[in-house]
């Protein structure tokens, strides 16, 4: 960390402004210890505040619900698009 050596520059907690513990893993905001929580994915421990935790971070369920959104959005632009070419055909 490279935090500047002018002092008074303390690394701020996104969501409550309490001094930050450090970053989130997956958003690399800056949280306090009371905004995150710990996650073991593999070899070593992870903290990740809590709103990448509700975004799925620790659950399989809801990173499932993110995974099918990412496949439909793009499966529904497409479907968007034949229509409106349909649409221009037929005008
Ligand atoms: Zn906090
Ligand atoms: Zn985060």
């Amino acid at each position: 960390m490279h935090h500047g050596d002018g002092g008074g520059a303390v690394a701020r907690c996104v969501r409550c402004g309490a001094e930050a513990a450090g970053p989130c893993a997956r958003c690399h905001a800056p949280v306090c210890g009371d905004c995150c929580v710990l996650t073991e994915g593999g070899a070593r421990v992870w903290a990740i505040c809590l709103a990448c935790e509700d975004r799925g971070g620790r659950s399989l369920r809801r990173g499932w619900a993110l995974v099918l959104g990412w496949i439909a959005l793009p499966i529904a632009a497409l479907a968007l698009v034949v229509a409106l070419l349909e649409w221009l055909r037929r005008g």
